[in-house]
């Protein structure tokens, strides 16, 4: 369950009580204030506790009606709390539509328990953007958070208006979604020289596609199609590929990307011993794809002489070149999955994970499945 506190039980306390209170969010109330607070004893209905029992709870949000340094320094010996003084969007929240952005903002971050940079976000952004920030109705979005886009490397505002975070939770500037912006945040902590090198990426869409053909000289791609012919160069820097069999030589890249791609293809075993091939030694693999850590892998197709055959109900993903998605071919577990990627292809594989934390909420890495892998190319 949510709570807000509210430190110090004074005038302006009362105030933010009623003020939440006709948000209907009363009940999810505590107050604290200094030694006072056996003589204030109550707001509204929240009993009026002391300060120090503050400590130690793990608080998920705080009001700070008054002296916030002192508030702050107490808190930030739980090492866990994010703070931020809200005081100055409640006073005034209809003055102009920009209170009344900050206002809508604060009403969100305090039902998801977080306000992040959004405040500081909003202070650095022109006035055509408040009036973008004011069209997009951030009343309506489940989740907001305000920070820096690892994909269009912008002061930027992560919204989204549905529950699935992993397919809505964009950056307002470039649109990625979480699993892209971990792709470029591990690209950038593993290979900060990316830029310089030879990357290679199947069935590229959206935001990091933009940005690797951008920023990165000797970036290439590929699609599949089945009807045209294997390797034909398809436009400048663009091939036809299966990677079941890839036309490229041998060690061709440093990086090979792959995002939810392996959880569609036909002969995993295949693939992987592809993309390890055409890595040089020393090369990483680079992918995302759902898995499942404590379950086993488990297959929802049988080939039959190269012919597909569903074994579970038939799920389908968006596909960047058909309208009529991707059929998912398998449900990866954790463990084995790996094990079976490091067996096949020579590789060594490690997962980075982004766990609750500031900083991660700030880069908008959130949602299920959110995990990287880095496979590294350890043998010929
Ligand atoms: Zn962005």
């Amino acid at each position: 369950m949510e709570r807000i506190i509210i430190y110090g039980a004074g005038k302006i306390g009362r105030q933010y009580y009623e003020f939440l209170k006709l948000q209907k969010m009363d009940h999810i109330i505590e107050a604290f204030c200094d030694r006072n607070y056996k003589q204030i004893g109550k707001i509204g209905m929240a009993a009026v506790k002391d300060y120090h029992k503050l400590k130690g709870k793990g608080l998920p949000f705080v009001i700070a009606v008054f002296d916030s340094q002192e508030i702050c320094e107490l808190l930030q010996d739980d090492g866990q709390v994010y703070y931020k003084d809200i005081g100055d969007w409640i006073n005034d929240y209809q003055e102009n539509d920009m209170e009344r952005i900050k206002m809508r903002l604060g009403y969100q971050k305090m039902l998801n328990l977080n306000w992040g940079g959004v405040k500081n976000t909003l202070d650095n952004l022109n006035e055509e953007m408040y009036k973008m920030v004011i069209e997009m109705e951030l009343d309506r979005a489940v989740r907001v958070y305000g920070g820096y886009c690892p994909c269009c490397k912008k002061k930027t505002i992560f919204v989204s208006y549905h529950y699935w975070l992993r397919d809505h939770y964009k950056c307002i500037f470039c649109n990625s979604i979480p699993r892209q912006r971990g792709v470029m945040k591990v690209l950038e902590k593993e290979v900060p020289e990316w830029k310089q090198m030879k990357i290679h990426e199947s069935s590229p869409c959206g935001s990091t596609f933009h940005v690797l053909k951008q920023e990165c000289k000797f970036y290439s791609y590929s699609f599949w199609h089945e009807t045209k012919p294997l390797g034909e160069r398809l436009e400048a820097n663009v091939t036809n590929q299966n990677l079941e069999k890839m036309s490229f030589e041998d060690e061709t890249f440093d990086i090979f990307i792959t995002q939810d791609v392996l959880e569609h293809v036909n002969y995993p075993e295949k693939v992987l011993a592809e993309i390890g091939r055409t890595l040089k030694t020393g090369g990483i693999h680079i992918f995302t794809t759902p898995m499942y850590p404590f379950q086993k892998t488990r297959s929802r197709i049988k080939m039959e002489q190269g012919i597909r055959k569903p074994i579970l109900p038939e799920v389908y993903h968006g596909n960047p070149i058909g309208d009529k998605g991707s059929l998912v071919t398998y449900d990866w577990g954790g463990y084995d999955f790996l094990k079976m990627v490091d067996d096949i292809s020579g590789m060594e594989s490690r997962i980075f994970e982004f766990p609750n934390s500031k900083e991660n909420f700030e880069n908008g890495l959130e949602g299920d499945f959110l995990q990287v892998v880095v496979s590294k190319k350890i043998r010929k």
